[in-house]
C-alpha cells in the first residue's frame, strides 16, 4: 500500500466547488491586494484565535518580522528563541539586526526548556520567542512568568498550532503577539503564500498594519521604512473557505493521533504525546529513535512516506555558524535533530492507512 506523508489533492477534492466559486469571483472582481476578502478574513481569523486585532501578510515569516519590529527588536538586541524550529524563526529575528540567542528544548515535548531561559538573559535581551512545535503549545505560564520578571515581549510562533490551546487559551492569544504561517502544508493552508499576525494590543496592531503597507497614511506619503507583506484577495478567499472546516480537520487528526497513540507498540521507539493543559493539534507526528534512518528506510521501502523535522538544528546551519555555538552546546535539540521522525497525518487519511502504518510500526 502506498500512503503518502501528506496529500493536497484529497482536500481538494472535498473544496473544490466552494473554492473554485471564491477564488473565481475574487479573480472577477479585479481586487486582487489586500481589499475586502483581505479584511473579512482578518475579522474570521481574529475571531477564531481570540484575539481583538489580527493582520493578514504575505508569508508567516514576514508576520514574524513585523510581530518583532512592531516590539521594537532591532541591532544591538538579543532574542531568546529555540534552535529546534524551521529555519524561519531565526531568520526572522536576523532580518531586525538583533541576535537569537538559543535555549534547549525539554526531551519529552521538544518544547522550549523555560529553565534554561534566565541564565540566557542579560541587559540587551528584550523579546522570546517561542515556538509551538509540530502542532503543541509551549508551556505559557512559565515563560510568561519569566517575561513580566525581566520585562520582555512575548512573541508565539504559531505556524504550525492554528487552534492548539494552553489552558484553553488559543495559541497566537497568550503572549504578546501571535505569528501564523498559512503556506499550503501547514494545518490552514492558501493557494499559495500567506501568514498573519495577531495581538490584542492596538499599539502593536496599528504598527503592524503601517509596516506591511508601506507606512502611508496618505497615499505615496511615507512614515518610516516599511515593507510590501500584503496578502493576496486569492489567498484569502481561499482561507476563508478553508476557515470553516479547520475545526473538523482539526478533530480528524487527533482522531489518527490517539490510534496511533493507543495502538502503537514498539519499545524500540518513543512517539508525540499531548501534555496536560494542552490541545494538540498535531501538525506533525513524531517517532523518536536512535537510528531513525533505518526506521525511515523501512517505511519508503513499504510506501509510506515520512520526513525529517528538522535535520539539522538552526545554531548548527552555515548562516548562525558565526555564532560560536558548539556541538553538544544544546544537547537535546542535537539529540532530537538526530532521532525525530514524521509519520503521515492528515485529515484525510483512510482508517486502513492509519491501521496499515500501524502495523507495519509494530512489526518492526
Ligand atoms: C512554516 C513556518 C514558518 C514560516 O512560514 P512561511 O509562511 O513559510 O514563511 C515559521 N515558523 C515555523 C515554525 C514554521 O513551521
Amino acid at each position: 500500500m502506498e500512503v503518502p506523508y501528506f496529500d493536497l489533492h484529497r482536500q481538494y477534492g472535498v473544496l473544490k466547488n466552494d473554492l473554485e466559486k471564491k477564488v473565481l469571483s475574487s479573480l472577477r472582481s479585479t481586487q486582487y491586494s489586500l481589499g475586502p476578502e483581505v479584511e473579512l478574513f482578518e475579522n474570521n481569523f481574529s475571531y477564531f484565535i481570540g484575539t481583538n486585532y489580527c493582520t493578514a501578510v504575505n508569508t508567516g515569516t514576514s508576520a514574524l518580522h513585523l510581530a518583532l519590529l512592531a516590539c521594537g527588536i532591532g541591532a544591538g538586541d538579543e532574542v531568546i528563541t529555540v534552535s529546534m524550529t524551521f529555519i524561519a524563526t531565526v531568520m526572522s529575528i536576523s532580518y531586525t539586526g538583533a541576535k537569537p540567542v538559543f535555549v534547549d528544548v525539554f526531551e519529552d515535548t521538544q518544547l522550549m526548556d523555560y529553565r534554561n531561559i534566565e541564565k540566557k538573559i542579560n541587559n540587551r535581551t528584550k523579546a522570546i520567542v517561542v515556538v509551538h512545535l509540530y502542532g503543541q503549545c509551549a508551556e505559557m505560564d512559565s515563560i510568561k512568568k519569566i517575561a513580566k520578571k525581566y520585562n520582555l515581549r512575548i512573541i508565539e510562533d504559531s505556524s504550525q498550532a492554528h487552534g492548539a490551546k494552553f489552558n484553553n487559551f488559543n495559541a497566537g492569544s497568550i503572549g504578546d503577539i501571535g505569528t501564523f504561517s498559512f503556506y499550503p502544508g501547514k494545518n490552514l493552508g492558501a493557494s499559495g503564500e500567506g501568514g498573519a499576525i495577531t495581538t490584542n494590543n492596538k499599539r502593536f496592531d496599528q504598527k503592524i498594519k503601517n509596516l506591511r503597507n508601506w507606512s502611508q497614511p496618505k497615499r505615496y506619503y511615507h512614515n518610516e521604512i516599511s515593507f510590501n507583506y500584503r496578502m493576496d484577495s486569492i489567498q484569502a478567499a481561499t482561507l476563508n473557505v478553508k476557515l470553516k472546516y479547520i475545526k473538523k480537520w482539526t478533530n480528524d487528526r487527533r482522531r489518527i493521533a490517539k490510534t496511533y497513540q493507543s495502538l502503537i507498540k514498539n519499545s524500540k521507539f518513543s512517539i508525540t504525546m499531548e501534555n496536560p493543559n494542552n490541545y494538540h493539534v498535531y501538525h506533525i507526528f513524531s517517532l523518536f529513535y536512535k537510528r531513525r534512518n533505518i526506521l525511515h528506510k523501512y517505511l519508503n521501502a513499504n510506501g509510506v512516506g515520512t520526513n525529517f523535522h528538522y535535520p539539522v538544528p538552526a545554531h548548527l546551519q552555515k548562516p548562525y555558524q558565526k555564532l560560536g555555538y558548539k556541538k553538544n552546546d544544546l544537547p537535546i535539540t542535537e539529540k532530537i535533530s538526530k532521532s525525530q521522525l514524521s509519520i503521515p497525518i492528515f485529515p484525510e487519511m483512510k482508517k486502513n492507512e492509519v491501521e496499515y502504518v500501524i502495523k507495519l510500526l509494530n512489526n518492526f
